[in-house]
């Protein structure tokens, strides 16, 4: 399945539709899951002796997993998943960013690829050509000082 415990998922259908909530229980063989806090639903409890007495009891019922979109934790958007095998293991993938979201090593090497891009772009801005436009205008403000130095000195 593609939805495990510990997700962060947003419903795509019914009251809750477009609501994000943590995946605390996945069930892979009837392919649902249940969200924190979301598709509550009432339940009434029978009383079981003096400390449960009985009554009304709100609790999250299990969504369709086809009802529910992962949220890739890196790029934070709503996304489909993708597999890939990584060394040696079957990992999911966001189609968005391309994310590894299984295992912390691998979404540290995402966070370093970012920082390596941005790496790249500033090199790009140093290495913009600045040494020619100010060559050919420098010498002339320092001429004029010069001279109006020699004026003043000669007046
Ligand atoms: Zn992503």
């Amino acid at each position: 399945m593609e939805i495990k415990k510990g997700d962060t998922v947003v419903i795509l259908t019914g009251k809750d539709k477009g609501k994000k909530g943590a995946v605390i229980k996945a069930s892979p063989a009837d392919k649902k899951v249940v969200v924190e806090g979301l598709n509550m639903v009432t339940k009434h409890v029978k009383p079981r002796g003096a400390n449960q007495p009985g009554g009304k009891v709100d609790q999250p019922a299990a969504i369709d997993v086809s009802n529910v979109m992962l949220v890739c934790p890196v790029c934070g958007k709503a996304t489909k998943v993708a597999h890939e095998i990584a060394d040696g293991k079957n990992v999911r993938k966001c189609k968005k960013c391309g994310a590894v979201l299984d295992g912390k090593a691998v979404q540290k090497k995402a966070t370093a690829k970012k920082a390596t891009a941005k790496k790249s772009v500033k090199k790009a801005d140093a290495e913009l050509p600045v040494e020619e436009a100010p060559a050919t205008e420098k010498p002339a403000p320092k001429k004029a000082v010069r001279k109006t130095a020699a004026k003043k000195s000669a007046e």
